[in-house]
């Protein structure tokens, strides 16, 4: 049928973005509905130094219309706007815009992951000023500075770690006096001195214009409030993969949703749906790490595609 592409994309972030330009490479046509905040997590990320190619850095707003801009100089098709839901149940597989229906015979999910946030206003507006959602990606920036590190979990510690091999300080701040990261983790980070524990409190202001000077923390057993000065604020309380619009329909773990790939491919339990980037790995989340699943994505398609093709023409079936 004439209204059935060969592939959507399903996000806009590194991972779906370099799936549409390898797909489009391969003459694939690709329709990527890119979300209406396109870009993914990096449009929350300012400095960008370790992504190969960008020797100099990046902004990380200005990486992803570079991502864009490549995957639309090879005939990359875009939607600026949000899957309401999808039919993978047959093929061609259906996905809808509202009352949009766009129908294809292979999909890649590219929607990513979103960082947990506190949810303050203050928060929001020194995003990438001073508050990151990613150690790997700012530590560096806080050479010799006070840092402090929110979440009691797994992440929290690692990344309270991690930021002080460059901070001169580093505040863990939870909001209870018991943690959800196992032991060792915690262990780990009361041995080192640079990292100091302030529990049973929780961030309720972040201070500083135009860039972090210190948070406000409230008590939760006191009560009282009081302010912590600092120049940087990472907050590591999880992410939550942006899988919704599929559990109904595609494999995904039980406790947290990220979507299930089989073995080294981008393969979900539909074939023809293939899953990249963040939404299907909770362990590396890197723009580099999605970037090339993406890749490995389109590669994945690209031959499902094609094994298509010839079974329908064995069968001496007409393929458009
Ligand atoms: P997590 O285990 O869900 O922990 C989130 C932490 O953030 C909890 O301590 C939680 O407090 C706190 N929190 C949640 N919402 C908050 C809010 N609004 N304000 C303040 N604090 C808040 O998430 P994670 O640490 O990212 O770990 C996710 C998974 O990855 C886990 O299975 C973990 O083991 C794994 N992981 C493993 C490693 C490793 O082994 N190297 C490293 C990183 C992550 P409460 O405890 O009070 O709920």
């Amino acid at each position: 049928m004439d209204d059935v592409r060969n592939l959507i994309v399903i996000g806009g972030g590194p991972a779906g973005y370099t799936a549409a330009l390898y797909a489009a490479r391969a003459n694939l046509e690709p329709l990527v509905i890119e979300g209406f905040n396109w870009g993914g997590q990096l449009m929350i990320t300012s400095d960008v130094e370790n992504y190969p190619g960008y020797a100099d850095g990046v902004l990380g707003p200005a990486m992803m219309q570079d991502f864009r801009r490549q995957a639309e100089r090879f005939g990359t098709t875009f939607l600026t706007d949000d899957v309401t839901r999808v039919d993978f149940s047959e093929r061609p597989f259906r996905v809808w815009v509202g009352d949009d229906e766009y129908r294809a015979e292979a999909v890649i999910v590219a929607t990513g992951a979103t960082a947990r946030q506190i949810g303050l206003d203050s928060e929001r507006t020194l995003q990438g000023r001073g508050v990151s959602y990613c150690a790997t990606c700012d530590a560096a920036f806080f050479r010799d500075k006070t840092v402090v590190v929110v979440g009691g979990g797994d992440s929290a510690m690692e990344e309270a770690s991690f930021i002080s091999r460059f901070a001169s300080k580093v505040i863990l701040v939870h909001r209870r006096d018991e943690f959800r990261a196992s032991p060792i983790m915690v262990d780990r980070a009361r041995a080192n001195e640079k990292i100091e524990f302030v529990l049973n409190k929780v961030v309720v202001e972040v201070l500083g214009e135009g860039s972090v000077t210190g948070v406000r923390l409230h008590d939760t057993v006191t009560g009282e409030d009081s302010v912590l000065e600092t120049d940087g604020l990472f907050v590591a309380i999880g992410h939550d993969p942006n899988t919704a619009l599929f559990l109904d329909q595609l494999d995904h773990e039980p406790d947290t949703g990220y979507l299930i790939t089989r073995g080294k491919s981008t393969e979900t339990n539909v074939a023809g749906v293939f899953a990249a980037g963040d939404v299907q790995d909770h362990v590396y989340r890197q723009a580099v790490t999605a970037a090339g699943s993406g890749c490995a994505a389109a590669l994945d398609a690209e031959r499902w595609l094609s094994e298509q093709r010839h079974a329908a023409l064995s069968a001496g079936l007409v393929v458009s």
